[in-house]
C-alpha cells in the first residue's frame, strides 16, 4: 500500500506552505459554514452554505495541486503566495509598530515618491525632507 502510494505520487507536486494554507482555510470555513447553516435564518444559512461551498472548493485546489505533475506551475504559485503572505505579514508589522509608536511619533507619505517619513509628534508646523527624494513639504506634528 505504501509502496503503491509511493508510485502513484511520483513526478506529481505534493504538500507545500500554500496547500497546507488552503487546507486549514477549507476546514474553518466548512466547520463556519456548518455551524451557521444550521442556525434557523434565511441570511446566515445562505453564506453558511455559500461558505461550505467555498470551502470545497479550496479543499479540491488544494488536492488538486498535491497531484498535480506541472510542478513548475504549482513552485511559481507557492512563490507568488509567499510574496503575498510577505506583503500582508509586513504591513500588519507596520500597524504594530506605528500604534506603539503612537505618542512619540507622526507619519506621512512623501507626496512625490509615496515613501512613509516618521517625524517626533508634537512640533507644530514643521518643513519636512523626505530622505527618500529630497522632496520637502509642510506638515503639522
Ligand atoms: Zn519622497
Amino acid at each position: 500500500m505504501k509502496e503503491r502510494l509511493r508510485k502513484f505520487m511520483v513526478g506529481r507536486y505534493g504538500a507545500d506552505e500554500l496547500n497546507r494554507f488552503l487546507t486549514i482555510c477549507g476546514w474553518v470555513l466548512l466547520l463556519a459554514g456548518f455551524v451557521l447553516s444550521s442556525i434557523q435564518k434565511n441570511a446566515t444559512q445562505i453564506l453558511g452554505s455559500l461558505m461550505v461551498t467555498l470551502s470545497w472548493a479550496l479543499l479540491i485546489w488544494s488536492i488538486f495541486r498535491t497531484l498535480s505533475k506541472n510542478t513548475q506551475k504549482r513552485a511559481s504559485e507557492n512563490y507568488q503566495y509567499f510574496v503575498y503572505k510577505n506583503k500582508v505579514v509586513s504591513w500588519w508589522k507596520q500597524r504594530k509598530t506605528r500604534w506603539q509608536d503612537r505618542k512619540v511619533h507622526r507619519y506621512f507619505r512623501c507626496p512625490q515618491c509615496r515613501a512613509t517619513v516618521r517625524v517626533p509628534k508634537g512640533k507644530g508646523k514643521i518643513r519636512i525632507t523626505c530622505p527618500h527624494c529630497k522632496n520637502q513639504f509642510v506638515k503639522k506634528s
